[in-house]
């Protein structure tokens, strides 16, 4: 085993809400630690163009905004420590935090900024062509799918996001929707809508992907309203069904919801346990931005500060000599 090291400030996740976190508490002379995970920089590093996050008019590419982000953070002290936590013990303070089954931090306070992971349809069929024509990512995988058909299934933001994605490569692309109205934004939707290589079946649910045993040749579809069954033929099927908070580690020592998001108090990023705070998509089921997360990371991390102070002035009082 490792030295164990101990910290003020441990943040779990190096997305935007985790990084906006190392940026404030760092600044604070916290001298923070941020675990990473196995993808730095979270969601935002596998998007393309981000548009919406205040203070770019002319956008930024989402890997961009992360590198920055991640420099701005280590100007003033964040360190980082890449790999993925592997347990947590948060029954007695400081938390024991366990890195990649083999290092143990401590940490005073701890900031849970894991986001959230993409969701699947739960077909065998998807798992065995995972890579070879099944992805979730098309700003990772589009590039292969040059001069070929491709299905996007879903009906969100991210579903049009990758559907116009992957028209730059692809000679056409299908969204697979399974309601005849849309999650996605209105000005998401128009864009895909306006997209002349983009064509839309609506209430169908992916049955099975269909395959040649190596790669991806289809998909099968059931019309909700029909039960009609018919296949179309495709070389990639692109899965835009949203994400699940990545909350398995804290399962059973902090209050999740029914969705296992993590529960923080109102105006607050305090979770159930004194000293833990959580920022991000972690504990948002709803707005689930990148502007958003780094609001709560900001709010975490002053949260930590104030609670690291109240511990000292309890400190500074059991131990002030009575006259
Ligand atoms: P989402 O808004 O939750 O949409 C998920 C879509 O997948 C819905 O249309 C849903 O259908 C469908 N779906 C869910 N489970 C399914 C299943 N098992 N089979 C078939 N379809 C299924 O998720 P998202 O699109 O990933 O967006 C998440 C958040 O990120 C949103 O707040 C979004 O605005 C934001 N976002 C923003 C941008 C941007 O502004 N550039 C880009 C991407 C994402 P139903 O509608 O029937 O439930």
């Amino acid at each position: 085993m490792s030295d164990v090291k101990h910290y003020e400030v441990v943040i779990i996740g190096s997305g935007p809400a985790g990084l906006t976190a190392a940026i404030y508490a760092s600044r604070a002379n916290l001298n923070p630690l941020v675990i990473e995970g196995v993808q730095p920089g979270g969601q935002l590093t596998i998007t393309t163009e981000v548009e919406n996050f205040p203070g770019f008019a002319h956008g930024i590419l989402g890997p961009k905004l992360m590198d920055e982000m991640r420099e701005q953070a280590k100007r003033f002290g964040t360190q980082y420590l890449y790999g993925s936590v592997t347990a947590v013990d948060l029954s007695q303070r400081p938390f024991k935090v366990t890195v990649d089954e083999k290092n143990i931090v401590m940490a005073e306070t701890l900031i849970i900024a894991t986001g959230a992971s993409a969701r699947w349809l739960g077909l065998e069929s998807e798992k065995k062509y995972m890579g070879y024509g099944v992805s979730a990512c098309a700003t990772c995988d589009g590039f292969f799918y040059k001069g070929k058909e491709v299905v996007v299934v879903g009906g969100g933001d991210s579903a049009m996001e990758e559907a116009n994605f992957l028209t730059k490569y692809a000679t056409s692309v299908t969204i697979l929707h399974r309601r005849e109205t849309f999650r996605a934004s209105k000005i998401m939707l128009e864009r895909a809508k306006a997209n002349p290589k983009i064509k839309f079946v609506t209430n169908v649910v992916v049955d099975d992907i269909l395959g040649d045993g190596k790669v991806v040749t289809g998909v099968r579809i059931k019309n909700t309203k029909t039960n009609e069954v018919s296949e179309i033929n495709c070389d990639g099927v692109f899965i835009a069904i949203g994400h699940s908070p990545n909350s398995a580690l804290f399962k059973g020592q902090l209050e999740l919801d029914d969705n296992g998001y993590i529960i923080t108090k109102k105006s607050s990023t305090e979770t159930s346990m004194p000293g833990v705070f959580a920022c991000g998509d972690i504990q948002d089921s709803i707005y689930r931005q990148a502007v958003t997360a780094a609001g709560t990371g900001c709010m975490a991390a002053i949260d930590a500060e104030r609670f690291l102070e109240q511990q000292k002035s309890f400190r500074r009082a059991e131990t002030a000599v009575p006259h």
